[in-house]
C-alpha cells in the first residue's frame, strides 16, 4: 500500500500550546461553507434530518461568488498568513457550481498556507478533477461511506456505481500534480473484517487514509444506535478528554456561511453569529466585541448558557492535548479584557 496510515495524530502539521498564543491576532483556520445542502444523507449527519428537525444553519444554499471574493480580499488583510481555508462545513462543496474557481482565486492570492476540501468525492469527474488539479488545491480529502454500493445505500441513503466511484478517484490520484490526497472512513461504515478492504480498494490511490471514529455530533441523532464502541476517543484515536469545559476551537477559527454570518465553529448547527461579511471586515469581526462575548463566556465555563453549546458534544472529542485551556482560563480572561 502506497498511502501512509493516520491514526492518533493530525494529518499534517504540529500544534503548538493554544494557550500560549492566545489571543490570536489571525486565525489558525478559517472554514469557508459553499454549500448548504447534500447529495447524501448519512445516518450520522444532520442531513439525514429533515429540515424541521434540525436548528437554524443557514440562510442560503449557495455562496454568492462575490461574496467569497471578498472574504479572501479580507484575509489577506489579516497580520499573518492563515495556516489553513478549508471548504467544508454542513453541506457537499463539490455541488458549488463554482467550487474549482472558487480554490483558484485564493490560491492566486496566496491566502493560506494550505488549502483543502473536505468532500464525499461522488461528484468526481475527469472534467472536475482537472480543474481542481489546476486550481492550487493542497489537500483533498475525501469521506468514504462504505467499501460497496450496498453499503453506501445503507449509511447514506444514495445509489452509487462503486466501481466507477472507484475510478473517479484513482483518475485524480494518477493526473494531480501537487494536490494530496487524504482518504477516510467512519468506522460504523465498515463491518466486521471490512478494513483491510477498505486499505485494498483505497491504499494505492491516496497519500494518506485512515479510519476515524465516529463522534456524536448532531444531539437529535441517537448514536449508540448507529456505533458499535463507547464514545472514549476522538475521531484520529486519541483518548480524549471528556471532562474539559472550555472550547478550544473558538479561539483559533471562524467560519464563513452561505449568507455571509461568521460563526465561531464547525458545529452543524450555528451556536452563534460573531458578524457578516457583507457589512464588516473578517479582521474587524475577529477582534470584535461580540466575539469576544463569546470567547469569555467560554473562559467563564457557562456555555449552558447557549442553547448549542449546552448539547455539543463534538469540542470534547475535537480538542488535541495542546489546545486545551481549562486550567489557564482565569489567566486567559485576563489576556482577553
Ligand atoms: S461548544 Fe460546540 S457548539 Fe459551542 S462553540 Fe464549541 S464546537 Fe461550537
Amino acid at each position: 500500500m502506497k498511502a501512509k496510515i493516520i491514526k492518533g495524530q493530525t494529518t499534517s502539521a504540529t500544534r503548538s500550546i493554544l494557550a500560549d498564543n492566545i489571543p490570536l491576532d489571525t486565525p489558525y483556520v478559517i472554514q469557508i461553507f459553499p454549500v448548504y445542502g447534500c447529495n447524501f444523507r448519512c445516518n450520522y449527519c444532520i442531513h439525514s434530518l429533515n429540515p424541521s428537525e434540525r436548528g437554524y444553519i443557514a440562510d442560503k444554499k449557495f455562496m454568492d461568488f462575490d461574496l467569497y471574493k471578498k472574504c479572501i480580499d479580507d484575509i489577506l488583510e489579516f497580520p499573518q498568513k492563515i495556516k489553513m481555508l478549508r471548504f467544508a462545513a454542513t453541506g457537499e462543496p463539490l455541488l458549488h457550481p463554482q467550487i474549482a474557481e472558487m480554490i483558484e482565486y485564493a490560491a492566486q492570492k496566496k491566502a493560506a498556507n494550505s488549502i483543502e476540501i473536505v468532500t464525499n468525492g461522488s461528484l468526481l469527474t475527469p472534467e472536475l478533477s482537472n480543474k481542481l488539479i489546476n486550481s492550487g488545491l493542497n489537500w483533498l480529502r475525501i469521506s468514504i461511506q462504505g467499501v460497496s454500493a450496498k453499503k453506501y445505500k445503507e449509511i447514506s441513503d444514495v445509489s452509487i456505481d462503486f466501481e466507477e466511484f472507484v475510478k473517479n478517484i484513482r483518475y485524480f490520484y494518477d493526473n494531480k500534480k501537487d494536490t494530496q490526497i487524504y482518504i477516510k472512513i467512519i468506522d460504523c461504515a465498515l463491518s466486521e473484517g471490512e478494513e483491510e478492504k477498505f486499505y485494498q480498494i483505497f491504499g494505492d490511490i491516496c497519500d494518506k487514509i485512515s479510519v476515524e471514529y465516529l463522534l456524536p455530533a448532531v444531539s437529535q441523532i441517537n448514536y449508540a444506535e448507529i456505533s458499535n464502541h463507547e464514545f472514549e476517543f476522538t475521531q484520529n484515536g486519541v483518548k480524549a478528554n471528556k471532562d474539559i469545559e472550555v472550547c478550544p476551537q473558538v479561539f483559533y477559527m471562524m467560519q464563513v456561511n452561505p449568507e455571509g454570518n461568521i460563526v465561531p465553529c464547525c458545529s452543524m448547527e450555528t451556536a452563534y453569529i460573531e458578524g457578516n461579511n457583507l457589512q464588516n471586515s473578517l479582521v474587524d469581526i475577529w477582534n470584535g466585541k461580540k466575539r469576544k462575548n463569546f470567547l469569555l463566556m467560554q473562559l467563564n465555563k457557562v456555555k449552558h448558557k447557549n442553547k448549542i453549546c449546552k448539547e455539543c458534544q463534538i469540542y470534547k472529542y475535537g480538542a488535541f492535548r495542546e489546545d486545551i485551556l481549562d486550567d489557564r482560563a482565569e489567566q486567559l480572561k485576563t489576556k482577553l479584557l
